[in-house]
């Protein structure tokens, strides 16, 4: 019946909780020339949704991908 306290599943991972800002982006990528562009995620951003005109060649581009990365401290 005995469980051994390192069995018990931890909620929290045991270090960094809380620690790192995460900035989120979106990828947009123009279907017709492959131009990607990478820009601040905004509310309502999702995959497949329409983006801004390409800078290349004006068609819509497509949200391919949306991340988060840890925010870099710049001295
Ligand atoms: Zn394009």
């Amino acid at each position: 019946m005995s469980v051994p306290p390192a069995a018990q599943a931890q909620p929290q991972p045991p270090q960094q909780a809380g620690k790192v800002k995460l900035s989120v982006y979106t990828i947009e990528e123009c279907p017709a020339c492959g131009q990607k562009t990478k820009r601040a995620f905004q509310a309502g951003d999702y995959i497949t949704k329409d983006g801004a005109k390409c800078s290349k060649c004006g068609n819509v581009t497509k949200m391919t991908l949306i991340y988060a990365e840890p925010m870099v401290k710049s001295k």
